[in-house]
């Protein structure tokens, strides 16, 4: 059972989609899932966070920072809004810039297969087996409802994502192809993912949450909610610092980062001094963070007795709290993989294999990543545009 194509994508996900929408006739995506994109399905709380207004590529973390720029300056977030409202799908900005589908995240699923429909075809629940390149193409071993296929393919895209929630399908395929033809990848690792702590220490205040201020051992410092969990901490704040986390860093917390502890302690002090220190606190800070808090530090007393340098003090702790994470929940729960196909061996222009004419490989399986919201699907889109436009126009 043999036949050919022009561009054979593996993963019918964010990337290999949208790359299928570009890539010109005779297009053949495969999946091993039963349905395509399931991750855009599930995103955003079910109605996809599918881009973000402020997209730049200082929101994206790679080996090689200048990597993404090509690919998003020429095919940015507008264009795929522009796509969207072509599709009469209605959207919102929730908060930063963050764009949610109003209705579903189905909705962009079934664009972009309406998108793909006139040139391209869908195969899921195909394994991929094996692949040889014989100089001129591809050869791919694909198995579909027992039957093997061996297609010939004059491109090959490898679209098949992270390692990220394994139960949904993810796997360490793309890794795989890329060291079968001698592309290096770097280090992987979960990332948009909770800290945990083995001492569970943070199970007295499960649930709650508070504007912090999250650094990381390299700086990178992102003011969003951080939310206290039964195994360490969660939250926007949290989920970005992880990003940049390596096992072993601390983590510094600022808490009300936006708000002059010292200054109103000291106002405090001057027109309520009988006011428990706990309670003027907690008109800052959550009522259960501060009872926490209350067996970190010594929040003993009343605002009227607290001396100048006291009132430093505590300041200091509140705004330069230091946590060693010992872990994150991993891979289970992580929303991408940080690293990926090393981007030395591709085209920042087209995601070509700079060894191997006509392999590309985009989307979570290249190490770039990006934050949280939105900016994970515009690089999908990005990337995906990038290779399907070279296959089309080369
Ligand atoms: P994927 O979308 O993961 O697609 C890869 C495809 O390849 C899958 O369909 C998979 O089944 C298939 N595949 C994998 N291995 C094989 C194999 N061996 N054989 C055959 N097929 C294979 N990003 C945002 O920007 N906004 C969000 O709101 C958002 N929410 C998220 C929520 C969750 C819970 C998760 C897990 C992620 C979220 N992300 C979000 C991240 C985003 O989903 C990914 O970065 C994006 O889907 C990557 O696109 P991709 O096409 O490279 O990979």
């Amino acid at each position: 059972n043999c036949m050919h194509v022009n561009t054979l994508i593996l993963g019918a996900g964010a990337a290999g989609l949208h790359c299928a929408a570009f890539s010109g006739p005779n297009t053949l995506v495969v999946d091993h899932a039963k349905a395509p994109a399931e991750k855009i399905r599930i995103s955003g709380g079910g109605r996809c966070n599918f881009t973000n207004l402020g997209t730049t590529p200082t929101n994206f973390i790679s080996q090689n920072p200048h990597f993404a720029k090509s690919a998003l300056a020429r095919y940015t977030q507008w264009d795929f809004i522009d796509l969207v409202d072509r599709h009469g799908i209605a959207w919102h900005e929730k908060t930063l810039g963050q764009l949610f589908c109003d209705t579903s995240a189905k909705d962009i699923i079934a664009m972009l297969l309406a998108e793909i429909a006139p040139t391209a075809d869908l195969w899921l629940q195909t394994e991929v087996g094996t692949i040889r390149h014989d100089g001129t193409h591809f050869h791919v071993a694909l198995k579909r409802l027992g039957q093997v296929t061996l297609v010939q393919a004059d491109n090959l895209v490898v679209a098949t994502g992270g390692k990220s929630i394994p139960k949904m399908g993810a796997t360490g395929l793309a890794y795989e192809i890329a060291e079968q033809f001698g592309l290096a990848v770097t280090d992987t690792r979960p990332a948009l993912v909770p800290f945990t702590f083995s001492d569970d220490r943070f199970k007295p205040i499960a649930g709650t949450a508070t504007p912090a201020r999250l650094i990381t051992a390299d700086g990178a410092t992102f003011d969003e909610s951080l939310l206290f969990t039964h195994r360490g901490l969660s939250g926007p704040a949290v989920l970005q610092a992880s990003s940049y986390w390596q096992m072993g860093e601390d983590v510094r917390v600022a808490l009300a980062p936006d708000f002059d502890i010292t200054a109103a302690l000291k106002t405090q002090r001057a027109q309520d001094g009988r006011k428990a220190l706990t309670t003027a606190l907690a008109v800052h800070l959550p009522a259960r963070l501060v009872d926490f808090l209350g067996g970190e530090l010594d929040l003993t007393g009343n605002v009227g007795d607290l001396a100048d340098a006291r009132i430093a003090d505590l300041a200091a702790s509140l705004q330069n709290w230091s946590l060693k994470p010992s872990g994150t929940e991993g891979y289970r729960t992580a929303e991408v993989t940080v690293g990926g196909v090393n981007t030395n061996e591709l085209s920042s222009k087209t995601m070509q294999s700079k060894a191997t004419p006509h392999l590309y490989f985009i989307g979570e399986a290249v190490d770039v990543t990006g934050w949280l919201g939105g900016y994970n699907f515009q690089w999908a889109w990005s990337s995906g545009y990038a290779a399907g436009m070279a296959i089309a126009t080369g």
